[in-house]
């Protein structure tokens, strides 16, 4: 692998370590080399990413799934390979991680989904590089937790076409209780515009329906934190409006590794009375391009089965 001189001081997220990553870790666990638990055409994103509904055509995201995090969250829904190095994934350098997206392109994939990546992003930018001069014409996605720091974005400048960050919390008490960052909301804020910067508005190809540029924000409702949610609407149509797309997620699932001392609310699902409200409060806000879910989509069938 190439030697990258962002890792010898990483301060790639906002965790800001300050360690050599060619001989220790961090908060987020991972060496240098990049490790891809899974890749696969995944149907599980929004529609503009994964295709339409109801369609005959349902090829799917070019999904790959990065193991670690620079967040821990502690309810976490793809807890296996957040944590840290699960020793199944296959460690990847810029040109392997070429070849997975060049393959999943033959697939058939309408876009290269990058799950969580960017405590790797100096090798997932060479990578991309790569992949265009190897023939990768498809829309390159970044999906990450919102907790990122604008100076790695701008490693993927000119190189990603689509975001799709979180914006999980708010509130700096909350967000330090459960993700461990009380400044989650003030690094999400200046992420979110840096993506924007970067993609644009939303582009949809009018043919198919598929997201060619933009950003996509998820937010995954918190059981009786409405409050919360709302001031992240807020921030979202003021700043952005119909410009992006919200995604308002209802599934939130307690999961077992929960531990006794996590706080109650994240112990029960979202009211459905809470979440309609949400919906409401979105679509009162003048926000047209927004996927909001059936209230009973909790559970955790979205949830991929993970190498562990
Ligand atoms: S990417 Fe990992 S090692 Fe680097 S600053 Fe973030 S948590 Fe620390």
């Amino acid at each position: 692998m190439a030697h990258y001189k962002a890792y010898t001081n990483c301060t790639l997220c906002p965790r800001k370590c300050g360690i050599n990553r060619y001989e220790k870790t961090g908060f987020c666990l991972m060496g240098a080399l990049p490790e891809v638990n899974l890749y696969m055409l995944h149907h599980g994103e929004e529609p503009p990413i994964s295709g339409l509904l109801g369609t005959e055509d349902k090829r799917g995201s070019g999904t790959v799934f990065f193991e670690g995090c620079s967040l821990k969250c502690i309810f976490c829904q793809n807890s296996k390979i957040s944590q840290g190095p699960t020793g199944k994934g296959e460690r990847a350098d810029a040109e392997r991680l070429a070849d997975i997206y060049l393959e999943l392109q033959d697939k058939g994939a309408y876009n290269i989904n990058l799950v969580t990546p960017m405590h790797f992003a100096p090798v997932v930018a060479d990578s991309i590089k790569a992949a265009k001069r190897g023939g990768l014409t498809i829309p390159v996605a970044v999906n990450t937790g919102g907790y990122e720091e604008v100076s790695s974005l701008k490693l993927l400048e000119g190189l990603v076409d689509i975001y799709m960050p979180d914006f999980k919390v708010w509130d700096s008490k909350i967000s330090g209780q459960i993700l461990h960052a009380p400044d989650y909301a003030d690094k999400a804020v200046s992420a979110l515009r840096e993506m924007f910067r970067q993609t644009g508005p939303v582009d949809i190809d009018p043919d198919t329906g598929l997201m060619r540029k933009g950003m996509i924000v998820r937010h995954l409702m918190l059981p009786g934190k409405l409050f919360d949610t709302k001031k992240i609407i807020d921030f979202l149509t003021g700043e952005f409006g119909n410009d992006i797309f919200i995604s308002l997620m209802s599934q939130y699932t307690p999961m077992p590794h929960l531990t006794s001392d996590a706080p109650d609310f994240l112990k029960r699902t979202v009211p459905p009375g809470h979440y309609d409200s949400a919906s409401d409060y979105l679509i009162d806000k003048g926000q047209t391009n927004a996927f909001v879910q059936d209230s009973s989509s909790q559970g955790d069938l979205l949830i991929p089965a993970f190498k562990d």
